[in-house]
């Protein structure tokens, strides 16, 4: 594990690659009386940049769960506001009593030893630094800071849904990131997130009979018991009313945890693999769909070892959190849910995350189709086999999402900021469906094996860093041979559609004329397939000129012609076929209709509908 680490930073030196690093050591202390806690916290910063900073910025995200914050002021205008944050007409958050608002408050911050100036705007704290930190150089900021957990909003707090006492994601001061575009200084509005990669040491204090799960290998699990001892094991009795739990986290960008009194704590190692953890509350109502979700959860992680990478770390943990689903960095919070399939569906979308965010961790406020689309697509894929769904199409809603998003008119590019969408709708359905539709339609365009190839890849060149979109671009061209950056620009900055049409089907003596047309902006390859009256089928293929390449034939049972290259500018493509018209019963375009085409009636051509015109 920790040689990986090693050789993805000596490959990053060989290239104008940076990226920051951060070690924490934090210590908390937890009151679950009142919610309240007060924690310690040195963060050696290493600034691996070729700049000098004269400044840093933290997050505060629990400062986000107050009356009159910026996200209680977009919950309040926004056109769909999520249901979860929304009751009696109004922002839940602007409901929030003293005692049920989320606060994190640095109480003193040094560097090196010496006071600094600060200041908190809204969610972000703003750091004058004593000491600029040159290129190179490491710095150590000392911070005393005290928070308060809010009533469950979204994704983090109290007291939730489901009666799980804490869920604790964002919860720590979280250095913001600097990279190659800058600051990343975002404030917590909606979504999501982006961290420092580096390593966390924490020792939580909390009351005895809390049972805990989250980031991060428990160091002291024979003094803490709870499920964590080393079997045959019997843990000495606690004298105080807490324990403190001492965890260790490598090369991980976010640190989660969350804790219980009625957790039931039960674990699965795997042969040659990461030990699974499953805490969820003592009831009957949820024993069954978290007993049945444990193998699951095993196969899963199969699944995506074998097709994208090996997972690195040594445990993962699906933990009942009571919000939906949400990915955090060794480990998910998902809901207990009244549903077998959600409960096991939320689990491999989340546990997805851990390779597309987790791993290869791209910025998801910025390049969200990269987070949620991949993730999306990969758990299709995982979905598919390990459920036995024997789906032809597993990315068939992700397809018919786009579709309808298109119709609304509210499509915006995907290069927006996850928070800058118009409403919900738009950003869940361009993040999800759009962002899953990329790589299944790449799918189309370089083959579905380079596509595979490609993810592996990705995933090898690209762990432990940030990737962006030019880099899933990049990797698909060095695997594939073709040329790319059409696909990428048109498809994520732009709202361009595919529409390629069957405009006409001639006779011309013993051959027959087929006349196709672009429609849509978008540029694409097709395959096309042609059905004979004897039943015999053949595919040509029309590459795409400014792709420089072909791929492989995807239908290898049946004979592929490839055609003359089709420039973009042209809207009007012809070919001839060695066949009479009569011979013809339908020709159609890509009929694996993985390509996004918004108009699919066009792509088809029937001999019927010939008969019923009169003939010369
Ligand atoms: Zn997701």
């Amino acid at each position: 594990m920790f040689f990986l680490v090693a050789s993805t930073l000596v490959s990053a030196q060989n290239t104008s690659y940076w990226q920051q690093h951060v070690d924490y050591a934090m210590e908390v202390d937890m009151n679950v009386e009142n919610f309240q806690y007060t924690g310690t916290q040195k963060l050696v910063y290493t600034n691996n940049s070729p700049n000098e900073l004269i400044r840093v910025y933290y997050h505060l995200y629990f400062n986000a769960f107050q009356p009159g914050s910026e996200m209680d002021m977009r919950l309040n205008s926004i056109a769909d506001p999520d249901g979860r944050m929304w009751v009696d007409g109004k922002s839940r958050i602007s409901q929030l009593s003293e005692s049920e608002i989320g606060y994190l408050h640095p109480t003193s911050l040094a560097q090196d030893g010496n006071p600094v100036n600060y200041s908190e705007e809204g969610t972000v704290l703003v750091v004058e630094l004593a000491k600029p930190i040159p290129p190179g150089g490491k710095t150590t900021f000392q911070m005393e800071f005290k928070g308060q957990v809010p009533v469950q909003i979204r994704r983090s707090g109290r007291n939730n849904k489901d009666g799980v006492a804490l869920s604790m994601s964002q919860w720590y001061p979280k250095l913001a990131e600097y990279d190659f575009e800058g600051w990343h200084a975002d404030p917590y509005i909606a979504r999501e997130f982006h961290g420092v990669w580096g390593d966390f040491d924490v020792k939580l204090t909390i009351d005895k009979n809390y049972t805990v799960g989250g980031t991060g290998y428990l160091q002291n699990p024979n003094e803490i018991g709870h499920g964590y001892e080393a079997p045959g094991t019997k843990v000495p009795k606690v004298k105080g009313k807490t324990l403190t739990w001492h965890f260790k986290a490598p090369m991980v960008h976010d640190f989660m945890w969350a804790a219980d009194p009625e957790y039931v704590h039960d674990s699965l190692q795997m042969e040659d693999g990461p030990t699974l953890h499953f805490l969820y509350k003592d009831d009957p109502k949820f024993k069954d769909t978290w007993t049945k979700v444990q193998p699951l959860t095993e196969k899963a992680m199969r699944f995506f070892n074998k097709n994208i990478g090996e997972y690195p770390y040594e445990q993962y943990s699906v933990i009942q959190g009571g919000d939906g689903g949400m990915e955090y960095a060794m480990a998910t919070l998902i809901t207990g849910g009244d549903k077998e399939g959600s409960v096991i569906g939320t689990m491999i979308h989340e546990l997805a995350h851990s390779w597309f965010q987790h791993v290869l961790g791209t910025n998801e406020a910025k390049h969200e189709w990269m987070d949620e689309g991949f993730t999306s697509f990969v758990s299709a894929l995982c979905s598919n086999e390990i459920r036995e769904q024997n789906k032809a199409n597993p990315f068939e809603n992700s397809y018919n999402g786009y579709y309808h998003l298109v119709k609304s008119g509210q499509e915006m590019p995907q290069a927006a900021h996850a928070d800058r969408y118009v409403n919900n709708m738009a950003y869940g359905i361009s993040a999800y469906s759009k962002g899953a539709v990329f790589l299944s339609q790449l799918g189309y365009v370089i083959g579905q094996e380079k596509l595979m190839e490609t993810l592996r890849k990705y995933y090898e060149d690209f762990k432990f860093k940030h990737p962006v979109p030019n880099d899933i671009k990049r990797t698909a061209e060095k695997v594939s041979g073709m040329e790319l950056d059409w696909y990428l620009t048109d498809w994520t900055q732009t709202t361009n559609t595919i529409d390629y049409s069957i405009k006409e089907v001639a006779a011309d003596g013993a051959k027959t004329k087929v006349f196709l047309e672009r429609i849509g902006l978008m540029p694409m390859p097709l395959d096309i397939l042609i059905v004979y009256n004897d039943g015999a089928q053949e595919t040509l293929y029309a590459p795409l000129r400014m792709m420089r390449g072909e791929k492989e034939n995807p239908y290898p049972q049946l004979k592929r012609t490839v055609l003359e290259d089709w420039p973009w500018a042209s809207q009007n493509y012809g070919f001839t076929i060695d066949k009479p018209l009569e011979s013809i019963k339908a020709i159609m375009i890509d009929p694996s209709q993985l390509m996004a085409d918004v108009n699919q009636e066009n792509n088809v051509w029937r001999a019927e509908t010939l008969e019923t015109m009169p003939k010369d």
